[in-house]
């Protein structure tokens, strides 16, 4: 047909999350179209055959979520979830939801999975309609039975998204990390979607699996189509679409110019992190999977400073038990390579996932039952996976660190679960590492306001960057429309975080960052004269932090956060941070010249 020529290039400018440059086919990815065949049944006799199938896979979804609510039942996490369950099944067994279905097979010939499609698609019709914004919500709970019944008419748990054998780039509204999760990873080129910020989630997946990234393209999703040919400079924020040759060639140019630029970096990795007049940071690795260890250590990682456990939970039909926190434990801690591992106790809720449970049905999730809440409520998946932390402690070094602490009552009641379920192990004879640290993350302002009854209890803080400023500037970090005034230069978030420095040094604790901030290489000397002790950042964004520390001086670091201090604008201080820096440091900053 030669289409291809007939299509013009067309650029697309977005939020950069995640660097490099890929040149690709693309797919477009549609969580609820994903993976439904069409094909029509050739002989009467395959439509009874076809509408049998179906009800198997009716009884099938029936099952599993009966199991799941008896699971949920034992764990006695409250019956809100269980309704939801009963929800599901009475849809399962709604006879004008079969009828149709049934009907769209008889009628259309159809398979059962477009024949449920249909369906689902014909009640989304009629819930759009509705005036009511809570009964129109409700159809997230069809879609969800239709989604379960397609999966069981797959004679599998969840659709896989089929990557073909040449790799793609995946165009998308929104990609959850259980999304991502589905991905078969090393065949997927890049990411760019239509919402998300710097610091939401799937940015930070994009990251950590170095793929490149650009977000909050608005229309991506509506503009190209499966198969069209794209390129994406996660470094700059474009997309471009049916590149013409000469814009082709441009970008395979740049393309390997920027692979060699990180070959030349990973020369810092393996040297420690010291300013030229000996001052030290400790640098950790950010990691949301146990497979991103080799990663942090190739990229010059001391230890783990954050490992979001709550993507255990991701992508799984039943909650993880004890051994399966276990084993992944066991992979962090006392790793060869690495010397300490910071496990966070998970962080569900907000814009994160848990099986089974829609915590983000909240109106204010990000203000919602998340984190350390989550967890003093759900006291019994709590205690499981504080077991399985302290079980894998005897393998070395490590620190347990709670997120979201908003309170001292908060950071007590944590510690007392840990030193029962620790008391339980003991009496059993269970043996327990003699290395445990416990730190709070510091990421609510209220958090920084009582630092100095908080660091009495414990022997780190982290300061959660993502989250401070979300909270202190009143700035939903996932909200593409106001990523423009989430800045981590506000005067505001610069006077806490020199606040919680000084009132943990005070205190003689261990005072780190792990937000994205402190992956950022333009504010580390800002960092470095706040005299953090350690940095924990995504492992990729390592050995340019580490050149640009081993460049600099204490001194002249302290100096410039001086001179910031007394500015009261924000795009000043940013203004003359980026001056500093790229006078500095030429070659790391130059203006990125198309
Ligand atoms: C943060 O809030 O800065 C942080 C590191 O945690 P998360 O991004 O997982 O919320
Ligand atoms: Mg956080």
């Amino acid at each position: 047909m030669g289409s291809d020529e007939q299509k013009k290039t067309f650029v697309m400018k977005g939020i950069p999350v995640s660097p490099g440059i890929v040149i690709g086919k693309v797919y477009l990815f549609d969580r609820e179209d994903a993976q439904v065949p069409l094909y029509k049944l050739d002989a009467p006799e395959r439509i009874e055959e076809e509408i049998q199938r179906f009800q198997r896979a009716l009884g099938e979804s029936e099952n599993q979520l009966l199991e799941l609510k008896k699971q949920l039942g034992d764990l006695g996490g409250g019956m809100e979830p269980l309704y939801i369950i009963d929800v599901h099944i009475m849809i399962l067994k709604d006879q004008k939801f079969i009828d149709r279905t049934i009907r769209n097979i008889r009628e259309l010939g159809v398979n059962a999975e477009w024949a449920v499609r249909m369906t689902v698609d014909r009640y989304r019709e009629i819930f759009a309609q509705m005036k009511d914004d809570y009964l129109r919500g409700r159809f997230s709970d069809i879609q969800y039975a239709g989604q379960r019944i397609l999966a069981n008419l797959g004679g599998r748990k969840r659709p896989i998204i089929d990557t073909g054998a040449e790799g793609v780039v995946i165009i998308a509204s929104d990609l959850s990390p259980d999304d991502t999760a589905q991905m078969k990873i090393d065949k997927v080129l890049g990411f760019a979607t239509d919402v998300g910020g710097k610091t939401s989630h799937t940015a930070i997946v994009a990251r950590s699996l170095e793929i490149p990234a650009v977000v909050g393209l608005e229309t991506i999703s509506r503009s190209v189509r499966t198969n069209d040919d794209i390129i994406i400079d996660g470094s700059a924020g474009l997309v471009i679409a049916h590149p013409d040759p000469e814009v082709r060639k441009r970008y395979e140019d740049k393309k390997s110019l920027y692979e060699k630029a990180q070959d030349d970096l990973l020369d810092y990795a393996k040297l420690p992190a010291v300013t030229r007049d000996g001052y030290a940071v400790e640098i950790g690795g950010n990691i949301e999977f146990v497979e991103e260890i080799p990663s942090a250590i190739a990229h010059g990682a001391d230890g783990i400073g954050l490992y979001r456990t709550e993507f255990i939970y991701i992508n799984r039909e039943v909650l993880p038990d004890e051994e399966d926190h276990l084993a992944n434990y066991r992979s962090v801690v006392g790793v060869k390579g690495l010397s300490w591992a910071t496990i966070r106790t998970f962080d569900l809720g907000g814009d994160k996932f848990f099986p089974d449970r829609k915590p983000s049905r909240e109106l204010n999730p990000q203000l919602g039952l998340r984190a350390i809440r989550f967890c003093l409520k759900e006291m019994e998946l709590f205690k499981v996976q504080l077991r399985a932390i302290l079980r894998a402690s005897v393998q070395g070094k490590l620190r347990i660190m709670f997120p979201m602490i908003s309170g001292i009552e908060e950071i007590r009641e944590a510690k007392r679960i840990l030193m029962e379920v620790k008391g339980e192990l003991l009496a059993k004879g269970i043996p327990i590492g003699q290395e445990i640290e416990i730190g709070v993350m510091i990421e609510v302002p209220s958090a920084v306001i009582v630092a100095e009854e908080l660091a009495a209890e414990v022997d780190f803080f982290s300061i959660g960057t993502n989250d401070l400023i979300q909270y202190v500037l009143a700035i939903d970090r996932i909200n593409e429309r106001v990523t423009y005034l989430y800045e981590p230069l506000h005067p505001a978030v610069l006077r806490l975080i020199r606040q919680v420095v000084d009132i943990g040094h005070r205190a003689g604790i261990r005072v780190a960052m792990c937000g994205e901030m402190a992956g950022e290489p333009a504010y580390t000397l800002i960092l470095l004269g706040l005299e953090l002790d350690e940095l924990s950042m995504n492992p990729l964004a390592i050995p340019r932090i580490k050149k640009i520390i081993r460049g600099s001086t204490l001194k002249e670091s302290k100096n410039l956060l001086e001179q910031v201090m007394k500015i009261s604008s924000t795009s000043e201080i940013r203004a003359f941070v980026e001056t500093a820096m790229r006078e500095r440091f030429p070659e790391e900053f130059q203006v990125n010249g198309q």
